[in-house]
């Protein structure tokens, strides 16, 4: 059986945070994915895996808490425990520039890749007890911010006794995430002590690979990748999302298409006799002579079909934009009235 590990990272916005963004209204926005329209974030898409009777795993991201205080992680964690999701361990580093006291000293870092192995074990190790201490049971699983992790990062997770990192993307390689392992095989296997449950994907191009994220791939791929995963005996299928993802990118309105696709990617699961949903907690780790699972190679129509999507989507939503600015310009003066007609005319 394949084990399709549905996560989301789930984080307030350390780029909101300094632009003077309220904790509040970081925590409305990055978490529960809140606009004029109502709310799309970790509620939403617990609703959605429920409906379908699976589990989500959510890699929550304790570090605002050294800004902010504790609470507002256990304002994150509760619900999602308190529905039988899973709690995982996330961590994005950014946050120790504007930390009252920072554990590592003086040195900060965009991602946890980039500190030495003793200070990597510092942060990981204080992150797990700050999600411990707000409500999470102890985590097993790990994904690094910006999937900026290296080998040292294993190396600090299997001292600390987690067993499971996701931190491996084949499309952040050389653009942060230095683990050291072959990115055309995305089974899992044991590195540096842990073991690697690599991003899924696909190639979308012979010289590129597309992960299974729910804003970078069409339903038709997401279903072509748990499809390969299924057939090949892979022992896992990992896509991934935010907690704001189901936003628009200015994430004023719901992004249908990201909405979509994650119905239909609940759907191909629920459905698929060949998969069962879940998290780490009970993964059981691959034979130690697993062969590798190769990547679906590219099929050019159906990356002409995701482009023309997403375009289609972006337009759809521009328009949108134009039209609600129209319609707020032509209620200011006459001369609004006229820019505001012949923007309303063109959108
Ligand atoms: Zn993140």
């Amino acid at each position: 059986m394949t084990r399709a590990i549905i996560s989301f990272d789930t984080e307030l916005s350390a780029g909101l945070h300094q632009r003077g963004a309220s904790a509040r209204a970081n925590f409305d926005s990055s978490i529960l994915g809140r606009c004029r329209d109502g709310d799309f974030g970790i509620h939403f898409q617990m609703d959605m895996l429920e409906r379908r009777g699976l589990t989500g795993v959510y890699f929550v991201d304790p570090m605002p808490a050294l800004v902010h205080g504790p609470a507002i992680v256990r304002d994150i964690v509760a619900p999602i425990v308190a529905r039988g999701h899973e709690v995982q361990l996330h961590i994005h580093t950014e946050w120790l520039e504007f930390a009252r006291l920072n554990p590592v000293g003086r040195l900060t870092g965009r991602n946890i890749g980039d500190f030495p192995l003793a200070a990597q074990k510092k942060l990981i190790g204080l992150a797990c007890d700050m999600l411990v201490r707000a409500g999470a049971p102890e985590p097993t699983a790990f994904r690094a911010g910006n999937f900026g992790a290296n080998d040292d990062t294993l190396r600090a997770l299997a001292a600390l006794g987690l067993r499971y990192d996701s931190s491996f993307n084949a499309a952040y390689v050389g653009h942060g995430c230095d683990i050291a392992l072959d990115s055309r095989n995305i089974g899992m296997r044991v590195h540096h002590g842990v073991c690697e449950v690599p991003v899924s994907g696909l190639m979308d191009r012979s010289d590129s690979f597309r992960p299974a994220q729910l804003c970078a791939m069409s339903e038709e791929e997401m279903r072509d990748a748990l499809d390969h995963a299924a057939a090949s005996g892979a022992h896992q299928f990992s896509a991934f999302s935010h907690s704001f993802e189901l936003l628009s990118r200015d994430r004023q309105v719901p992004n249908r298409l990201a909405i979509a696709r994650m119905e239909a990617l609940c759907r191909a699961v629920a459905n698929d006799p060949r998969v069962t949903s879940g998290g780490f907690a009970d993964l059981p780790e691959p034979p130690a002579r697993a062969g590798p699972i190769r990547l679906p190679d590219p099929r050019p129509l159906r990356t002409l079909r995701r482009t023309a999507e997403q375009a289609a989507g972006h337009l759809a939503h521009e328009v949108r934009y134009v039209r609600s600015l129209a319609y707020v310009t032509a209620n200011t003066s006459r001369w609004g009235k006229i820019a505001g007609g012949i923007l309303l005319a063109v959108a």
